[in-house]
């Protein structure tokens, strides 16, 4: 594009930083102020503008205005600010913002798929104006972070994610696109609303969803090759068998499943640095037995099986409450397949409290949504078997966390490895000043995602994800555990990225999986084929 449309293309507009010789040479003299800006001082207002703004929600409309009418600002405004930004473009925000999305919108972003669009969802994909996507982040709204069913307005979060996927691991933008399958909702609160953006009926299940999911599928396939696609916010019933039916045919992984995985085992790796015991010898409880729980447990026995421990003892030591208390075989209720494994012989408890009382686990991890599930109790019970428990509130959003980092280090007198999926406060106790960390899917998936399109891998693999848990372990400093926080400063996350993308291609590499050929200095390699947002130069004064 030249001239004037340039100004509409959120990746090549620089705003008031477009020089007078490009101006001209453009044909955008008198369509901008006279005063051209850098973009330090582009930065710097913008800065001050979102700053201005006095709610969390306002923050986000501000920055979702700012990538679309200028996406190189936004992107080095996110990267540069990321500590402030992140809890605004992702949780918990970013859950304020899907509540809010009818009311708020004001142009739309990605693509909406509707159960209408049966038979014709290829031609809706080649609607899409940019070619060659190459990365689709994919939610039905069903189970959108801790809050349920939001349908339509799930869209916040493919936009979210993929926002961090260029921020955080340098995806370039042009190739990723967000969608929503909007195959109705079963919200009563949203389907009375009038100003409601999406299909007013109730969610489409059976034959009808699982034909409708293969074509889309196959669309996908067929409209954008080689494209990796990622499973979000699926409500469980769909989430299991999707992953299932895909994951050995395409580029593919589901991020609640398996990005969670990934990240809690790295936190639960990087957590026995401060306890001193080994993960071998772990047993963890878990509150919520559904994607995050089983997928993180079967991580988990995966990386037990590489120290050596056979398969069936290493699901032994995770254990699981659920919505029915404590999961143990002879329970009398008709277990669905991703619980088995982890149904062991035991006395059924009721409640997560008996349960620790009784199992004595080394590790607590929330991910029920059950917002204030570990109260004074459970924590203090966890104190009792324990020198140093370990207690991940991995729930989100923040409302929805299990505890918050005050609670967890108050109520076990500052001895808990504390680690929360939303981000919170650093907390003062006793003298000591905790950082809590956020185990956060953020400082997975982007590199994951990074790794298996630098080398054209062709599958994500289980395999991946525990080279990736292991890589982001690695990247954990002394200085990161010395004030409480199992991952690392996100100040970092550029070169966490970095290297879980070499430990993701490595693997592909070795697996042949990958369609490039290895290079000599795979780093470099990968480095060079990251996003960096600057302004380019579209004529050069000489
Ligand atoms: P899910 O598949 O729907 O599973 C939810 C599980 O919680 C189910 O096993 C359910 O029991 C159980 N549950 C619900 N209410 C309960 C209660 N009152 N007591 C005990 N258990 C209860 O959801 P998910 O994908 O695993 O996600 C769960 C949570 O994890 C969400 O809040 C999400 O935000 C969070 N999460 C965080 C991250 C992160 O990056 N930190 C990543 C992914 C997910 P039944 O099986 O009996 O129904
Ligand atoms: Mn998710």
């Amino acid at each position: 594009p030249s001239g004037p449309a340039l100004m509409d293309q959120p990746l090549l507009n620089k705003g008031t930083s477009f020089t007078k010789a490009e101006q001209d040479a453009l044909g955008l003299r008198g369509l901008l102020p006279p005063r051209i800006f850098s973009m330090e001082e582009q930065l710097e207002r913008s800065l001050a503008q979102f700053r201005g703004k006095t709610s969390p929600l306002e923050k986000y409309i501000f920055l979702v205005s700012l990538q679309h009418r200028n996406e190189t600002l936004f992107y080095r405004l996110l990267l540069d600010h990321l500590e402030e930004m992140m809890p605004i473009i992702y949780t918990p925000t970013v859950g304020e913002a899907c509540l809010e999305y009818s009311g708020i919108f004001r142009s739309p972003r990605g693509l909406w798929i509707t159960i209408e669009d049966k038979g014709k969802i290829e031609s809706v994909l080649r609607n899409w104006p940019r070619r060659g996507v190459r990365l689709i982040v994919v939610t039905d709204g069903e189970r959108i972070l801790g809050l349920g069913d939001l349908g339509a307005l799930g869209m916040g979060i493919p936009i979210g994610k993929l926002a961090l996927y260029t921020t955080c691991a340098g995806v370039h933008p042009y190739y990723c696109l967000p969608i929503t399958i909007d195959v109705g909702t079963n919200s009563e609160r949203l389907r009375g609303d009038p100003m409601y953006i999406g299909m007013n009926h109730e969610r489409t299940r059976g034959d009808v969803y699982n034909d409708f999911m293969e074509e889309f599928v196959n669309a996908v396939r067929k409209v954008f090759p080689g494209c990796l696609l990622q499973f979000e916010d699926f409500g469980n019933a769909n989430a299991f068998h999707l992953l299932e039916k895909n994951r050995d045919r395409i580029c593919c992984f589901n991020d609640d499943i398996q990005g969670t995985a990934a990240v809690a085992l790295a936190g639960i790796i990087a957590s026995a640095r401060l306890t001193g015991a080994p993960i071998e010898k772990e047993k963890l409880l878990f509150l919520g037995a559904g994607e995050a729980g089983t997928g993180i447990a079967e991580l988990f026995v995966s990386a037990l099986e590489s120290h050596g421990i056979d398969r069936e003892a290493a699901r032994r030591q995770c254990w699981f409450v659920d919505s029915k208390g404590l999961l143990v075989r002879d329970r009398g209720d008709k277990l669905p397949d991703h619980k088995k494994p982890f149904a062991h012989e035991g006395e059924h408890l009721p409640d997560l409290l008996s349960a620790v009382k009784h199992l004595k686990p080394t590790t607590l991890i929330g991910v029920a949504g059950v917002g204030g599930a570990f109260n004074q109790d459970v924590v203090e019970a966890m104190c009792a078997s324990n020198e140093r428990p370990v207690i991940f509130a991995l729930s989100n959003p923040t409302s929805s966390a299990e505890c918050t980092a005050e609670e967890a280090y108050k109520w076990s007198r500052g001895k808990a490895v504390f680690a929360s999926g939303s981000p919170f406060s650093p907390v003062t106790y006793d003298g000591q000043t905790f950082e809590p960390g956020q185990g956060n899917n953020v400082y997975i998936f982007p590199g994951v995602g990074l790794g298996a399109l630098a080398c054209g891998s062709t599958r994500v693999t289980h395999s991946m994800f525990l080279a990736a848990a292991e890589a982001l372990a690695e990247a954990v400093q002394d200085s990161d555990l010395a004030c409480g926080r199992v991952y690392p400063n996100l100040k970092g996350i550029r070169r966490v990225s970095l290297d879980i993308a070499i430990a993701v291609a490595e693997e592909a590499w070795d697996l042949g999986l990958a369609q490039v050929p290895k290079p000599e200095d795979v780093e470099t390699f990968i480095q060079e084929q990251m996003f960096e947002p600057e302004y380019r130069d579209y004529f050069c004064e000489e």
